[in-house]
């Protein structure tokens, strides 16, 4: 049987006239590269009780990229002024559903607002917005250049740590980018792992897990026009797999 992924979706208001709803929305390129990487994609929306239930449903999680963390989880006495989208209920669930994952050590992948969620969920912080706060010309929100989503925004060096080195070729990828945050002081049990050319955190991983990786880009954006972006959802599904034989799930 194929692993099954987990999903977290984001929150979304949606006016319609016979009323305004929120939903909980994925965009189909998540679910497309579990697919196309021999996964099971299925969509956890946030809930506040039974996430050891939740979590025995899946061989992995994937965290998806979205609206900026609830700054005071990490300890900011105020938000900044550019601080967007916060949602309780997905933070919560969110932060719950890596604990729980750490504990059973089930395979992890975090992208974007998702590698913020694993360095808060391990007591980092986070640059709360780039362009105020950081002196850099490297364009993190590669949308205000005219860049497609599919396009390579900026390079990241990556080091030699081989759960990241693993996955690609070569010491320098091309990756996009969509952030105005980013890790500021890294959770101690993490490693970064590939930086951008200003110096921010671009991926981490977490040693003595089985399968634990945050990447600051969107790699499900790029993967139908740069193949090896699929590498990070299929090294999770082969993880997947593999704690699926190993554990009791
Ligand atoms: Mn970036």
């Amino acid at each position: 049987m194929k692993p099954v992924i987990g999903i977290t979706p984001s929150p979304s208001l949606d006016a319609q006239p016979h009323g305004t709803f929120l939903r909980y929305v994925l965009n189909e390129a998540y679910a497309a590269a579990i697919e196309t990487s021999g996964g099971i994609p299925v969509i956890l929306p946030p809930q506040a009780e039974n996430i050891a239930h939740v979590l025995g449903l899946v061989d992995g999680l994937l965290l998806t990229g979205g609206a900026d963390l609830d700054p005071s989880l990490y300890g900011a006495t105020q938000p900044h002024a550019a601080t967007y989208g916060v949602d309780p209920t997905r933070d919560c669930f969110e932060l719950d559903l890596v604990a729980a994952a750490l504990a059973a050590d089930l395979p992890l992948l975090g992208i974007c607002r998702g590698i913020q969620v694993l360095n808060v969920a391990l007591g980092g912080s986070l640059i709360q917005d780039i362009p105020t706060e950081v002196d850099s010309t490297v364009p993190h929100r590669q949308q205000a250049v005219g860049l497609p989503a599919d396009a390579v925004g900026h390079d990241i060096e990556i080091g030699d740590h081989p759960a990241i080195a693993g996955l690609f070729d070569g010491e320098i990828l091309g990756v996009n980018s969509f952030h105005h945050q980013a890790i500021d002081r890294l959770a101690s049990p993490l490693v970064a792992v590939a930086h951008a050319p200003d110096g921010l955190v671009e991926a981490v991983v977490r040693p003595g897990s089985s399968f634990f990786v945050g990447l600051q880009w969107h790699p499900e954006l790029m993967f139908r026009r740069h193949p090896e972006q699929l590498r990070p959802f299929a090294a999770l599904v082969v993880a997947a797999a593999a704690s699926r034989l190993v554990g009791a799930r």
